[in-house]
């Protein structure tokens, strides 16, 4: 169990080349110009936030803890300003002060899976995932994003099987995660929106054998490469337990020591 967040962050960076490369080949290789994108940044912040303050929160409290994980997006972007952020979420974090954002996209989902090896329960876990949108992504749509990959990461550490993830996510969230990669391939485009991206991620998942098929299904769909790789990959690394030695190395040589460090504590904080 030494992973844990490391699935979300290799899947990052496997998929960043592949983001401005879109593929629909499943034995893409592993690109020497592959890089750590926000969606690592915004996880290491996400661990950041939980290391500090991983008490339970009550719901009417969650403005509170909200603003926490706020605090640590903007310090995070701050040290990385160039990871490759949407324009509605570098707006924001270049503000002075907090507003509210109400985006859609899969940046909510994205950052979400540190928070389902934290918490004991799954409301919790889902309360956590809430807070954790309500600056950036303050919609429905982002926040089941978040919710939906939160809770596939707490029930894979509860040794659930597949078709207990897929079943309580399609009943809770109304995602359709029955249909074949490959179809699911073929009729992909270019989407983050949350609820239009966050499904073919989990099905991905679902339907892979391994901690690297699920990063290459997710690659596979010739979109937003990096995220969806990211929420597989960590969604994989929960359930699989292992990501191959190649892969370690190969992404262990494109981090740097900052978000090295602050994923090791929360690593060890919670494994
Ligand atoms: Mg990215």
């Amino acid at each position: 169990m030494g992973n844990m967040v490391w699935g979300a962050i290799y899947g990052d960076i496997i998929g960043s080349y592949y983001e401005v490369h879109c593929t629909k080949n499943y034995d893409f290789e592993l690109h020497m110009e592959s890089t750590f994108t926000d969606d690592t940044v915004m996880t290491a912040a996400v661990c950041k936030a939980i290391t500090l303050n991983s008490r339970p929160v009550s719901y009417f409290r969650l403005n509170e803890r909200a603003l926490e994980y706020a605090a640590q997006y903007k310090r995070f972007y701050s040290n990385y300003p160039n990871a490759g952020y949407g324009q509605m979420f570098s707006e924001w974090a270049d503000e002075y002060g907090f507003s509210r954002r109400r985006s859609y996209g899969n940046g909510g989902a994205m950052r979400a899976i540190p928070i389902g090896f934290a918490y004991d329960t799954l409301e919790q876990t889902l309360l956590q995932a809430k807070a954790s949108c309500m600056y950036t992504h303050n919609s429905r749509e982002a926040v089941t994003g978040a919710k939906a990959v939160a809770a596939a990461v707490w029930l894979s550490r509860r040794g659930k099987s597949k078709n207990e993830i897929k079943e309580y996510i399609e009943r809770n969230f109304h995602y359709d995660l029955s249909v074949p990669i490959a179809e699911l391939r073929e009729r992909f485009i270019f989407d983050s929106r949350a609820g239009y991206s966050v499904p073919p991620s989990i099905a991905a998942f679902l339907q892979s054998e391994d901690y690297e098929s699920a990063v290459r299904n997710a690659v596979s769909f010739g979109g937003d490469a990096d995220t969806m790789a990211c929420i597989a990959g960590g969604i994989a690394e929960a359930f699989y337990g292992e990501i191959p030695k190649n892969i370690r190395d190969f992404c262990g040589l494109r981090l740097d020591g900052t978000i090295k460090r602050v994923i090791n504590e929360f690593n060890d904080k919670f494994k």
